[in-house]
């Protein structure tokens, strides 16, 4: 059979799937693997930088087996896209091409000493914008945000980066004798696919570094030197739609690369919010909102981060996005299968939160690593409030997908009144949205409808619609969206809010003040 495909390897927090899609996003072909994750500490979460490859060339290899079972030529994959876990650290050597610590993960918030530090460091001696002018206090604070789009705050690499410099010997030398190579995971893949050839990151993943200029698109003196980074450290940024180079080993031999992207901005694009005040929420292990604000960047007034949402070519103009995450959310609902044995499996979740109408007057504040956007909290700790002897499981159950559910709200609340525009639907992927029960919770605290597709892969569809528009592949352009009408487009569910707005209040207001008592424990 003479098909083409497209093939996208999307690099998750807790596993790696290859996605073979054809030209309307059916997908042909696939693997999935998980992967090891280490908890050293408490706070710290790392993988192991040679796991990860492993991971990805092990789905390549068993997804282009499934291919040619299926018939089909592993030729007949024409261009590759990857999508990856953000904001987490790599480094390795230059001279041998290995990892020099495990990978620190987006969720891993053992920065916050480092943090304290370099908030401090940017009062006090602030950031030298022109040599001689220095700005301090919070001319500084506003100064970072304008270049970035983003606060100072363990999440991000650059952090993490800092943070390796310091407290890892090997690393620290490797700074010092200018054979150190950072990059975020897309980096490190790509890395490795083409044989060391190339050290690049795509923008998107860039922008979440804290490093990078967001309006220039490149790293930037002034941040490099307020972190002590040296620029040779960093891979080349690159846009998320090109021709970067090809892979040089295992099956894929030779296919062009042709897309890079942050999964949750591949998720934008898979979801096709193309056009400005479109968003999407992915649940997976964490929460992520981004919400299309077009070729401008626009600065939150209540803590959301600016961030680049695509850039679909070198020479193109990118699209910009708010951004508002929750560190956990599916992770909450792993917690209480794997540590509280409360349930069998993720999905059982949805029957025990059924199993009641309300939560009882049970609040859970799943900070288990601090509270990401709106609260900006690393002190903020996990709290159960509102116990009683009425209290079972299955409140507790409903309680947890309760707090995705705030947390959800909260970050959209932000973004219409930044944006100054109300959102009527939210399109949702990830693993979380496979109950239905979250997401009719969701619906109903968050007051919108709730969208979401059939096929839900839009991480990986994001990152191959990227890679098959580097090519021309099936007309596809991402700049021009009436390329990519055909695209998914086999069916949806709609989740329409049922709750009164006066009960969605009142909840909304306990919720608030749960939150509150949560705040600042861990100082
Ligand atoms: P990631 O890409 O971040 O690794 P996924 O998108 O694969 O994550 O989502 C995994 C998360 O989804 C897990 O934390 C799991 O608890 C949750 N999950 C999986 N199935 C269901 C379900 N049916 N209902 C609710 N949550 C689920």
């Amino acid at each position: 059979m003479s098909e083409e495909f497209v093939g996208s390897l999307d690099c998750g927090t807790t596993s790696t799937r290859f996605i073979v899609f054809d030209r309307y996003a059916n997908i042909v072909a696939q693997h999935q693997i998980e992967f090891p994750q280490y908890y050293p500490e408490p706070g710290w979460h790392e993988q192991d930088p040679d796991q990860i490859i492993q991971a990805c060339e092990d789905c390549i290899d068993e997804a282009v087996k499934s291919l040619e079972a299926a018939g089909y030529p592993k030729s007949s994959i024409k261009v590759i896209g990857i999508t990856n876990q953000r904001e987490t650290a790599i480094a390795w050597s230059r001279r041998t091409g290995m990892p020099l610590a495990r990978a620190i993960v987006w969720a891993d918030s053992r920065t916050k000493h480092t943090v304290a530090h370099l908030i401090s460091a940017l009062g006090k001696e602030g950031l030298e914008l022109d040599p001689g002018r220095v700005v301090t206090g919070k001319e500084a604070t506003d100064q970072l945000q304008a270049l970035t789009g983003l606060k100072l705050s363990t999440y991000f690499s650059g952090v993490k980066l800092r943070w390796l410099i310091d407290h890892h010997e090997a690393v620290r030398r490797a700074h010092e004798e200018d054979d150190l190579l950072f990059g975020t995971v897309e980096s490190w893949i790509v890395y490795r696919l083409t044989d060391r050839k190339l050290h690049v990151t795509e923008v998107s993943n860039a922008s979440r570094t804290l490093l990078m200029n967001i309006k220039t698109l490149q790293w930037d003196s002034v941040l490099l030197k307020f972190f002590q980074i040296k620029p040779s450290v960093l891979p080349r940024i690159v846009s998320s739609s090109q021709v970067y180079g090809e892979v040089e080993h295992g099956p894929l031999k030779g296919v062009k690369i042709g897309g890079l992207i942050g999964d949750q901005q591949g998720a934008l694009v898979g979801n096709k919010c193309f056009h400005q005040g479109e968003a999407k929420c992915t649940f997976g292990t964490g929460a992520f909102l981004l919400f299309n604000t077009g070729n401008g960047v626009v600065k939150s007034n209540n803590g959301l981060l600016g961030t680049v949402g695509y850039q679909a070519g070198p020479d193109t103009n990118p699209v910009y996005a708010l951004e508002g995450s929750i560190a956990v959310a599916g992770s909450a609902i792993k917690w209480l299968r794997d540590s509280m044995y409360m349930i069998k499996s993720s999905a059982d979740i949805n029957t025990l939160a059924a199993s009641v109408d309300t939560t009882g007057g049970v609040y859970f504040v799943t900070a288990f690593s601090g509270l990401l956007a709106p609260y900006w909290d690393p002190a903020a700790t996990g709290m159960l409030i509102g116990l009683s002897e009425y209290t079972t499981p299955a409140h507790f159950a409903r309680a947890t997908l309760e707090a995705t559910a705030f947390q959800t709200y909260a970050i959209l609340e932000c973004m219409q009144s930044d944006a100054g525009a109300d959102l009527k639907q939210l399109k949702v992927d990830g693993g979380m949205t496979n109950g239905d029960v979250a997401m009719q919770i969701l619906a109903d605290l968050g007051g919108f409808t709730v969208v979401r597709p059939e096929m839900r892969e839009s991480t990986a569809l994001g990152s191959a619609l990227l890679a098959g528009s580097a090519i021309g592949l099936f007309g596809w352009d991402i700049n021009r969206p009436e390329t990519l009408v055909e695209v998914n487009t086999k069916g949806h569910t709609d989740f329409v809010s049922k709750l009164d707005a006066a009960e969605r209040r009142k909840r909304w207001v306990r919720w608030q003040r749960a939150v509150e008592r949560s705040r600042g424990w861990d100082d």
